[in-house]
Order: C-alpha cells, then structure tokens, then sequence
C-alpha cells in the first residue's frame, strides 16, 4: 500500500508549532495534546511525529521505537489523567471515509470522564 502524507495537514502544522495547541506529554516521538472541540469531560488526541496519514500507515512503518514511544506515552498519559482501572476510557482512531477521518494525520482519541455509550451511533 503507497500512502500520501499532506504536509499541510492540520496536525503537521501543530507539529511545526504553526498553531498552538493544549500539550499533556511530550516524547522525541509523539505529542498528545486537547482536542480543540471535545466530546466528552477527558478528550484528548495522540500523535506520532512521524508523518504517517493513519493507523495502518503507522503499524505498517514506523520503526520499532516509534511504535513502542507512542503506545507506552498513551498509557502513560491515561493513567495521569486518572482513566486507567476502574473509571476507563475509549481509544477511537478514525480512517478514510467510513471512518470519518477529518485529519489526515494519524491519531488516536482519548475520551473518558463519563459512560461513553455504545460504540457505533448513526452516521
Ligand atoms: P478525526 O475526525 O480526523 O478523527 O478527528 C479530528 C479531530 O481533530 C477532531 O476531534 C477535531 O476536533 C480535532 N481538531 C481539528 N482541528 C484541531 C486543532 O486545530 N486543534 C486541536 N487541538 N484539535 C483539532
């Protein structure tokens, strides 16, 4: 599979430090940060620095370390942001069309802060 990735992208643009944005962890290979318009008490979104369009792009070819830096930043950040054991969370990446993906940029949401109900709602 050959991916395009558009640099202009608005998460490349965060990237560059083009657009502010609201950090919760920082590593040489990824940044999580606020979505700008959330869904739920916790919204947050992960990006790999790399410039992978989604997720299948990312598990495809990021290199070992990326891969192991995002995840490992994830869990870390759930569990700073209280949403680990007990309370809980829902990790949703998006992709293409019937994902819905907006940016096309990978990421991965974080939501929790309240019972999310089921998974798939109506388009
Ligand atoms: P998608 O639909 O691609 O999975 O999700 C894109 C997400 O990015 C949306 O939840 C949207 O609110 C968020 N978003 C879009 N533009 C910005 C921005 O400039 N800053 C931040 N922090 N989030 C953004």
């Amino acid at each position: 599979m050959a991916y395009t990735y558009d640099p202009q992208n608005i998460f490349a643009r965060i990237l560059r430090g083009e657009i502010p944005n609201k950090t919760v962890a920082e590593t040489a290979h990824t940044l999580v940060f606020h979505d700008i318009n959330p869904h739920a008490p916790v919204h947050v979104l992960a990006i790999p620095k790399g410039p992978y369009v989604n997720f299948d792009h990312f598990a495809a070819e990021a290199s070992v370390e990326e891969i192991v830096d995002f995840h490992r930043t994830v869990a870390s950040v759930i569990a700073d942001l209280g949403l680990a054991g007990e309370a809980g969370y829902r990790a949703i990446t998006n992709a293409g069309m019937s994902g819905m993906q907006e940016v096309p940029h990978y990421h991965l949401h974080i939501l929790g802060g309240r019972v999310l109900g089921r998974l798939v709602g109506p388009a």
